[in-house]
């Protein structure tokens, strides 16, 4: 049976195409610069890759586009062997607790939650109606990123702020990157095996998030109301005393939007290092001793390292600490950094191990006398969704 993974953001749109319940990916690509000038698209086809320029005015286009292309490069003979398509939604809001059969109430919530994540779930929903349009035929599944973290606890989601703003507002702790936690967390307790266990999931990207997860359920996660809360991110602040933002309102006059704006895409690693967001740079300028770089490195270790000595704690200790996403999966410096500083629990790191494990590679990275295992586990959100979609479309 084949699916569709896809994951729309306001200017790109990002699929693969999986014959499930065998998980082969017949072919991906991403649709970029939609609605602006110079769009041009990408596919991955049995390993070889082809860029193509096409305008491409809207999301529909987009997807008008892929049809042709699956169809021309024969992964389909008709739009009917498509039986499911599964979509990436940021926000779920408290409700949505996995993913679900998008039906008119679906849509009508992930537009309701538009206020809570204005910056994804529109284009998710453009996205979700750009597929209904082309490919009627098939059901469409919506995979929310906030639904592992609705295990939470009240006593860890309540943020203690009057409680009518949680009622009326939805002011609470959501949790994003839901499917990598699910599926890191997943892959680790099969590696362990062992389904009962406590793992911490370290997905350290662009943006970043820890969690602690019990026998395969969320218990708690750095990220908060929005994903800017928690760890310090590439160009994201992470927890900050929020009294810094009347103060710099009144010292510069900027507006509050203006603020929100510099905490999302003027902070974290970029405003300490001064020189990126892209820990590739900054690891460069480590190795010529720049001050800032170093600091940086320091900053965004002591965040994660907090989160994950409070989530050994609340889960009362932890069978494995996971490492994924773009610097988790590809920085022995930085995996070595955090794991020395867990050495007082005992975590030992293994270090040709931790050299190796790279670009895509999944392993422990732990010596067998570390009292945690230690593992590199490359996510994978797509397949998240692909399996998702398959048990609906079955
Ligand atoms: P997101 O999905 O949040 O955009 P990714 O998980 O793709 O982020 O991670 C992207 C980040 O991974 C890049 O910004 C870069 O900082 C980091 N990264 C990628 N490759 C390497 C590497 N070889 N060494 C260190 N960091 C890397």
């Amino acid at each position: 049976m084949k699916v569709l993974s896809v994951n729309a953001g306001s200017s790109s749109l990002k699929f693969q195409l999986y014959e499930m319940p065998e998980e082969n990916v017949l072919m991906k690509g991403v649709f970029e610069r939609i609605g602006l000038e110079g769009s041009f698209y990408t596919l991955k086809i049995q390993g070889e890759k082809i860029k193509k320029e096409a305008p491409l005015p809207s999301h529909e286009d987009a997807v008008a586009i892929l049809i042709q292309e699956l169809l021309s490069n024969q992964m389909i003979s008709s739009l009917e062997e498509i039986k499911g398509i599964g979509h990436r939604v940021v926000h779920g809001g408290s409700k949505y607790k996995g993913s679900c059969l998008i039906t008119e109430e679906v849509l009508k919530d992930i537009e309701e939650f538009f206020p809570l994540a204005p910056l994804h779930n529109p284009a998710n929903l453009i996205g979700i109606q750009a597929f209904m349009k082309n490919i009627p035929n098939a059901i469409e599944v919506a995979c929310f990123d906030t639904a592992f973290h609705q295990t939470m606890e009240e006593e860890r989601f309540l943020y203690a702020l009057p409680y009518e703003w949680y009622e009326k507002y939805g002011v609470r702790k959501y949790g994003f990157h839901g499917m990598s936690h699910q599926y890191v967390s997943r892959r680790a307790s099969e590696l362990l095996d062992k389904k009962f266990s406590n793992i911490i999931v370290c997905h350290l990207g662009n943006g970043g998030s820890v969690s602690a997860v019990r026998d395969l359920k969320c218990v708690d996660t750095s990220m908060g109301f929005t994903p800017n809360a928690g760890i310090v991110m590439g160009s994201r602040s992470g927890d900050i005393d929020y009294s810094i933002l009347p103060y710099i309102m009144k010292q510069t006059g900027k507006s509050i939007e203006e603020l929100d704006t510099i905490l999302n895409k003027q902070s974290g690693m970029y405003a300490i290092s001064g020189i990126s967001s892209d820990f590739r740079d900054i690891e460069e300028k480590i190795a010529e001793k720049d001050r800032r770089a170093i600091m940086a490195h320091y900053l965004f270790v002591n965040s994660v390292v907090s989160y994950i000595a409070k989530y050994y704690v609340e889960l009362g200790g932890a069978d494995a600490i996971c490492f994924t996403a773009g610097v988790g999966e590809n920085s022995p410096h930085v995996r070595n950094m955090i794991m020395k500083r867990l050495s007082c629990l005992g975590v030992k790191m293994d270090r040709d191990k931790n050299e190796e494990l790279r670009f895509g590679k999944e392993g422990v990275i732990s010596t067998p006398d570390s009292s945690i295992t230690c593992f590199v586990i490359p996510t994978d959100e797509e397949v998240m969704i692909a399996r998702d979609t398959y048990e609906f479309s079955k």
